[in-house]
């Protein structure tokens, strides 16, 4: 059993080693954070006491999430906190790294993309000498520079020096700015204006053990996928340098969703084999610790990862999964930590908060093996089952004409603009109730935020467009939150502020309401 022996110790290397950056940042409390820039008043805007105030048309954006300060602002305005429609992946390798592993790997980026939503990645690529490797450590270090070679005075030796420990092992760590626990923690301030997310990988011998590499190349972009919408969420209250989520949540959450993941693209049907080697891991409680409950909460507190419990973390998620569903761990949950912080998102996606959830998780692993193994997830269609979801900023418009029109009765108010899909021409081709044209004056002057670059115009007709289509209202959206009809009949989507349609993102956009 060579095989298993080596793809066992491959597992528990790759599962320490994530801790450099798998993790590195976001607390999860709203108190300790800059000063938060409201760009959209959540009160309405007084009613204007002429019924065709349609002069002057105010082009804004509607933010989801609301962005807690500049940086998270200029990240979600470039599109940064949210896949984008495909992946373009750079790939730096070993000498000695071939081909043909470089593109297992992309496959297995792909993959794992085409569950979670799709993020360009700079992947990294060690192989089994420092020859053929220090050239990738460089330009990894390059690109980061994080603190440390600063404070250590090393520059990148830190990286090269560090090099020959990982040769053999799979070690594999994510990294991206939202993983950074302050955003003075990467010195090379020029990431953060398009910042990129990285993977850094050991992948000598590849082609022996290509499912063990696929899992630990989806545990990393599971990583991506959970902090990348966190937009640097910084410090937590108790002022350790905790993440936007626990450790437990994160290493647990990306190491099983890797396991099914892995287990459905590759076809291994090893799902019991894996829960079992977890299981088995887990019962060794190898910190010593008195309860599933403390070693839950120890779990990486701290940059150093101490306590960490990947197998623990792999059940923990597994039973938050049999107490809600995959796409409420996976997608709701994550979406809503930056917002409303860990916690409370915890409790409005759960249904129960985090202590009730200790206890009961406390209680469950008292249960007998067959239980335990039992109650894990075995999805039929992992694909099925995890729809992509994100917030998404839409444009919004302000002093339209209240005069009713062939769509509906419009309001003078900061209401969402869409586009319906049928229409090909400035005319609007809806007629009925629930659509109304935003309409203006042709003369009105238009106001648009400066980080807006759609071309809003008024037609000779009076008819408000975008790129050269007519826009509406959806008369359910009674607030200047509300986005309702996103997506309605797959007809109606909102106006983005490039100008472009929500129906051409590569995920389902949340909806406001
Ligand atoms: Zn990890």
């Amino acid at each position: 059993m060579i095989f298993l022996s080596a793809h066992r110790k491959l597992i528990l290397v790759a599962v320490i080693a994530s801790f450099v950056s798998c993790g590195g940042g976001g607390g999860g409390s709203d108190s300790s954070l800059p000063s938060v820039i409201p760009s959209q008043p959540v009160s309405p805007s007084p009613t204007p006491t002429s019924p065709d105030a349609s002069s002057l048309l105010s082009v804004t954006v509607l933010y989801d999430p609301l962005p807690k300060d500049a940086r998270a602002k200029y990240l979600i305005d470039l599109g940064l906190n949210r896949p984008k429609l495909t992946m373009t992946n750079i790939f730096y390798k070993a000498d000695d790294v071939p081909q043909s592993t470089i593109d297992g790997i992309e496959n297995a980026l792909q993959a794992a993309a085409d569950y979670l939503g799709h993020y360009d990645i700079k992947y990294f690529a060690y192989g089994n000498t420092y020859e053929g490797s220090e050239s990738v450590a460089l330009e990894y270090c390059n690109l980061w520079q994080d603190q440390f070679d600063i404070s250590e005075g090393r520059g990148c030796s830190r990286f090269t020096d560090n090099l020959a420990d990982g040769f053999g092992s799979g070690n594999a760590n994510a990294a991206s700015p939202g993983f950074s626990v302050t955003e003075d923690h990467w010195v090379n301030s020029e990431v953060w204006k398009n910042p990129p997310n990285t993977i850094e990988h050991y992948v000598g011998d590849y082609a022996r053990f290509v499912d063990v590499y696929s899992k630990i190349v989806m545990h990393e972009y599971t990583h991506i996928h959970q902090l990348r919408p966190q937009i640097n969420t910084t410090i937590s209250n108790d002022g350790n340098e905790t993440r936007a989520m626990p450790g437990w949540f994160l290493e647990g959450g990306a190491e099983l969703f890797a396991i099914i993941a892995v287990n459905e693209v590759n076809g291994l049907n090893n799902l019991d084999d894996e829960y079992l080697l977890n299981l088995n891991e887990l019962k060794k409680n190898k910190y010593g610790l008195t309860s599933i409950t403390e070693r839950l909460q120890k779990f990486g507190r701290s940059q150093g990862y101490e306590y960490a419990d990947y197998a623990l973390g792999v059940y923990a998620v597994s039973y938050m999964i049999s107490r809600a569903d995959i796409q409420k761990v996976y997608m709701d949950l994550i979406n809503d930590v930056y917002t409303k912080g860990w916690e409370q998102a915890f409790l409005d996606t759960m249904g129960f908060n985090l202590e009730t959830f200790y206890q009961s998780f406390e209680e469950h692993m008292t249960q007998s093996d067959s239980i335990l193994l039992a109650a894990l997830p075995r999805p039929v269609n992992l694909k099925n089952s995890i729809t992509p979801i994100y917030p998404i900023p839409r444009l919004q418009i302000e002093g339209a004409s209240s005069t009713a029109n062939s769509g509906g009765q419009p309001s003078v108010l900061k209401r969402t603009a869409y586009y319906f899909k049928d229409d090909s021409s400035m005319i609007p081709l809806y007629q009925g109730l629930s659509w109304p044209y935003i309409t203006a004056s042709s003369e009105a002057v238009i106001n648009k935020e400066s980080n807006i670059t759609a071309v809003i115009e008024v037609t000779g007709s009076g008819y408000v467009t975008s790129s050269n289509l007519p826009l509406y209202q959806y008369n359910l959206d009674t607030t200047s939150r509300s986005a309702l009809g996103e997506g309605v009949s797959d007809q109606w989507h909102a106006l983005l502020p490039n100008g472009t349609s929500s129906e051409n993102l590569g995920f389902k956009p949340k909806i406001n309401n």
